[in-house]
Order: structure tokens, then C-alpha cells, then sequence
């Protein structure tokens, strides 16, 4: 333990004033935790990350007193409840930039928002022979909905490939996009290669032809200044448990006019304005898409993992993770026997490798024994992984309370890994 702490006091020294990680890494009580004896090392942050004390407090305030559903009651705790609700779309409004705060609807999470519009959007407009252009870089979240849309209406995908660095071949995109093109949608930071996608450009393009763009946000809301006026995406979506909010929460933001314009995707309550057993009309935006009782602490305590994040800045997180990526890159990169996946000149947090004669399962396995949680395996990126020839990846992903003494450990480790099966 000792050893533990001397290394944050070097962090602290190391820390640029104005990014003090041993203060931030005070704020998530997880990180204190010791896993088989050691200081845990979390280095997972891609799949989920860890909660700051305010966020899970919220969560318990709420439930201690302000426990009530939301929207229709007339007593006092609901009314506080659905305004607490009712703000945290406002924050989550402000935090990226929309226009509007009905253009913010609450989902499960980035899966959930891209099958809404999958199923709302999608069976409204795409027809047979209609043409949905990804790339080979995404999530299987961004390519099982529109196969299953494609499969029912005839309608075909295409796909945007990808060059030896992991970096999308942006000539190849300008030759998919043609005048049978009906949507673009796109990662915004792959969560298995960490490049970080030109989406301004791409959907700059997209609109000379007024095609629609979404962005899948789940890798790039937690490090990235996201606006989405500025990007002028027609959708975006992320989910809350990757920016240090609870899981069975997310964002699915719509541009109005596209909201307005598509049906509902589930029906129930809330979600309606009348209804008989002839006919029903549905509510206005953004409940419209909000059917039945939401997470409503999962929205609240959202916002105040967005709070929490604003109170630091986005800019410095991202300034201090990049450093933090680079240093990791620099020192993983060169180790024998290393191959990294995904060498793109845009990055962020993850750093994806394979190790010869190796199985990333027994190097996950073997990091965890020194109390480092990595994922292993294919990331929910299929054709990513087919692509370089290889069926896992280990992946390590960093977030602001990751240190470099930590990443320095990681090396260590991995190198005992190396000797252990050489
Ligand atoms: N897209 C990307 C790029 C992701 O990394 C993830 C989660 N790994 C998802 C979509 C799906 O997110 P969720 O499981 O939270 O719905």
C-alpha cells in the first residue's frame, strides 16, 4: 500500500497544477479498493467507468427523499421529482450543445437510442434498395440494427473501410455515398482502436446530399468537447454508464424536425397525449419517445456526473488523457513482442494490443493477479477484429483519474507476462 501512495504522491508532483489526479482520484471511492492485495488499477474505462462520490450519492439522496414517479402526480414529491427530471434534460441540453431540451430523450443507452432510430426513423424511410452507409470500425450496436432494418425493407449496407492504422479511408466514403445513400452512421471514437473519426467532415459531406448522419457518442462524450450544433449531426448518442453516470441510462439526441416528424417506438404511458380503444394520439417531443416510467434517478444522477465533469472541464480532461494515451502508446509500443492495434494519428484513451504466442484471455487473466482490470476479447467489434487477422485484442483505456505510474505498472506486468510464457 505503501508503495501505492508513493506513487500518487509522485502523480501529484508530476500533476500540472491545474490537473491535480490524486484530488480526482479522491472523489471515486473504487479506486481505494485493493483487488487480490494490490491497489486496483483500472484501465477498463471503455466498457464502463467508475462513479465520483457525487454521482452516487445522488443516487442515494434520491431514493432517501425525493423517491416519486414523475409527471402526473400532484403532490409535492412528484412535483419535485419531475422538475429534478425535467432539469437534468436541460443539463444534458446545455452539455452538448442542442437547441432545445426536447430534443434530448432518455434512453437505456447508446444501443437503445441507435435501435430507436433504427425502428422509428428507419422503417419510416428506408425502402428496398435503399443504401445505409457505416464503417468497419463500429460497434456491434451500429451494425446489427440497420443489418435487421436492412433484412426487412431490401435495403442494402455499406460499409466505409478502414487502412492499416484503424483510420477510416475517407476517399472510399466519398465513392459509398451515391444517390441510393440514405443515412450515415458513424462512431465517433472506436471503442476497440481509439481513432477518432472526422465526423464534422463526414457529415459536412453527408448534408451536401441531405443525408442524415448519426454519431454514435458512446466513446467520445466522456473525452471529447462534443457540440452538436457544431458538428450538425441529426442524431447523436451515448450512454450515461461511460461518463461516470449509472447504467440503464443514456442520451439519444434528435434534431427536431427529425423528432417530430418520426412515430414512436414504443407505446404506453407517457408517451401519449389521448387514448381510446379507436385511437390514440401521442404526446408531444420529447415524451413522445419516453414511454412508460423512466429511470428517473439514472437521469438525475446523469446530470450530475455531467456536473461533476464540468466542474474540471472537458478541455483539461482531454488534454490531461491525451498526454496520459500517448505516454501509455510510448511505453507499451515498444515492448517485445507487442503488436498494437489501431495506430491512427487521432486517438483517444485506448490502447489496444495483441501479444505473440499469447491469448489476450491469459494476459487479462495474468494483469488481474497484480490487481489490473483490462478487457480481453473482441470488444463487440467482430470486423474489427477479422480485419487484422486476429480474434481478440487485450484492451487497456484510460480515463482522467489514470495515472502514468499506473500505466508504468501495466508495462511491468505485461513484461512478466512475456517472461512467464517465453
Ligand atoms: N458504441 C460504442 C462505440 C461502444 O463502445 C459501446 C459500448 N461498448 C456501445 C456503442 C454500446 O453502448 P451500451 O452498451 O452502453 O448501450
Amino acid at each position: 500500500m505503501n508503495e501505492f501512495k508513493e506513487i500518487l504522491r509522485e502523480t501529484e508532483i508530476s500533476a500540472n497544477s491545474t490537473f491535480d489526479v490524486s484530488s480526482i482520484r479522491n472523489d471515486f471511492p473504487i479506486l481505494q479498493t485493493l483487488v487480490r492485495g494490490k491497489p486496483l488499477i483500472y484501465l477498463d474505462n471503455a466498457a464502463t467507468t467508475q462513479k465520483p462520490q457525487a454521482v452516487i450519492d445522488k443516487i442515494t439522496d434520491y431514493y432517501t427523499s425525493g423517491n416519486s414517479n414523475i409527471h402526473r402526480g400532484v403532490h409535492l414529491l412528484s412535483q419535485k421529482a419531475t422538475k429534478e427530471y425535467e432539469d437534468s434534460r436541460k443539463t444534458i441540453q446545455q452539455f452538448i450543445g442542442a437547441a432545445h431540451p426536447e430534443e434530448i430523450i432518455f434512453t437505456r443507452g447508446t444501443t437503445e437510442s441507435i435501435n430507436l432510430i433504427a425502428s422509428a426513423w428507419g422503417r419510416q424511410n428506408i425502402g428496398p434498395g435503399d443504401e445505409i452507409i457505416i464503417s468497419h470500425m463500429e460497434h456491434h450496436s451500429n451494425i446489427v440494427p440497420w443489418q435487421m432494418l436492412c433484412k426487412e425493407k431490401g435495403a442494402g449496407l455499406r460499409i466505409i473501410p478502414i487502412n492499416d492504422d484503424g483510420e477510416l479511408i475517407y476517399d472510399e466514403y466519398l465513392r459509398l455515398i451515391n444517390e441510393k445513400t440514405k443515412l450515415v452512421s458513424v462512431v465517433h471514437v472506436s471503442n476497440s482502436l481509439g481513432t477518432v473519426n472526422p465526423v464534422k467532415d463526414i457529415i459536412r459531406e453527408a448534408h451536401k446530399y441531405n443525408i442524415p448522419v448519426i454519431v454514435d457518442g458512446a466513446q467520445s462524450i466522456q473525452h471529447l468537447e462534443v457540440d452538436v450544433k457544431d458538428l450538425d449531426c441529426d442524431f447523436f448518442a451515448f450512454s450515461g454508464h461511460k461518463i461516470y453516470g449509472p447504467t440503464g441510462i443514456g442520451v439519444l439526441y434528435g434534431k427536431k424536425q427529425f423528432l417530430e416528424e418520426m412515430p414512436p417506438y414504443q407505446g404506453g404511458g407517457d408517451m401519449i397525449a389521448s387514448v381510446s380503444f379507436e385511437d390514440t394520439t401521442f404526446n408531444e417531443l420529447p415524451y413522445k419517445f419516453e414511454a412508460g416510467t423512466p429511470n428517473i434517478a439514472g437521469a438525475i444522477a446523469l446530470a450530475e456526473a455531467v456536473k461533476y465533469l464540468n466542474n474540471i472541464g472537458i478541455a483539461r480532461i482531454a488534454k490531461y488523457e491525451s498526454g496520459l494515451l500517448d505516454y501509455a502508446i510510448d511505453a507499451i509500443g515498444p515492448v517485445s513482442g507487442i503488436r498494437l492495434i489501431g495506430t491512427a494519428r487521432n486517438k483517444s484513451s485506448t490502447c489496444s494490443f495483441v501479444l505473440d504466442g499469447v491469448h489476450p484471455h491469459d494476459i487479462g487473466t495474468m494483469l488481474d493477479v497484480d490487481g489490473i482490470a483490462v478487457r480481453t476479447g473482441h470488444h463487440c467489434t467482430e470486423p474489427v477484429m477479422k480485419r487484422y487477422g486476429v480474434p481478440a485484442t487485450t484492451r487497456a483505456s484510460i480515463a482522467f483519474y489514470n495515472t502514468k505510474e499506473e500505466i508504468n505498472v501495466l508495462v511491468k506486468s505485461i513484461e512478466k507476462v512475456i517472461k512467464m510464457f517465453s
